[in-house]
């Protein structure tokens, strides 16, 4: 199987962003996030699931998962987190494996925002981790997004905090400064996932 690259980190902290420069580079993206927005589309694969488990107050009037709703439910209700997970994630999973075996490029790299929280890297090669200080976080996502800095937050207490990600990284792109910052740091990284992916073929 080809190389795969767990790439996380916490919101805000450039994933799409550091991706889109190594699939310039070469590499295939597998994005878990586009995999579970799919999934909870309108007819998407999940929807009769997820009807059958919450009912329709977490579907909206288009017929997809009501993502604020089930945010909301999830930060109110870890019983009710737990089994949206547990509903949600092998179908991810599922459709993550079947891209990656599917992907051509030198390796494939996943994106996977809660990598290290879900035990998924267990199931990639290497991890890289895409870091940025919790401030700057908070002031991308609310600058980008309708979310308040106390959602954000809220968000980034439910994931890993900075320090435990960066001590279980294999790979570390910083992403503090400017995003002209970020290209010697990918290319360096991919030269290497490259080389590594070679001697594996
Ligand atoms: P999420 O976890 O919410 O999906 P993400 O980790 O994928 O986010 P991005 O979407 O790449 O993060 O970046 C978040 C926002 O910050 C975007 O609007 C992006 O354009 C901006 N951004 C990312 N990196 C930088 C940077 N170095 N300088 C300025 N803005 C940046």
């Amino acid at each position: 199987m080809k190389l795969s690259v767990g790439l996380t980190g916490g919101i805000g902290s450039g994933k799409s962003t550091v991706a889109e420069r190594f699939e310039r580079l070469g590499a295939s993206l597998v994005d878990a996030d586009e995999i579970s927005r799919a999934l909870t589309a309108p007819g998407g694969a999940a929807m009769p699931a997820l009807r059958a488990a919450f009912g329709r107050g977490l579907v909206a009037a288009d017929g997809a998962l009501d993502r604020r709703a089930m945010r909301e439910l999830a930060f109110t209700d870890p019983g009710a987190r737990a089994r949206l997970e547990a509903i949600l994630h092998p179908l991810v999973r599922a459709e993550s494996d079947r891209a990656r075996a599917g992907a051509g490029g030198h390796y494939v790299m996943m994106i996977v925002p809660l990598l290290f929280e879900t035990g998924g890297q267990a199931r990639v090669d290497r991890t890289l981790v895409v870091d940025a200080p919790e401030e700057t976080q908070v002031e991308r996502v609310v600058r980008r997004s309708a979310l308040a800095p106390e959602e954000v937050r809220q968000v980034m207490a439910a994931q890993w905090p900075r320090w435990r990600r960066l001590q279980a990284a294999d790979d570390v792109v910083f992403n503090g400064g400017s995003e002209g910052e970020l290209d010697a740091q990918c290319e360096r990284l991919h030269a290497r996932y490259a080389e590594l992916a070679r001697e594996r073929a």
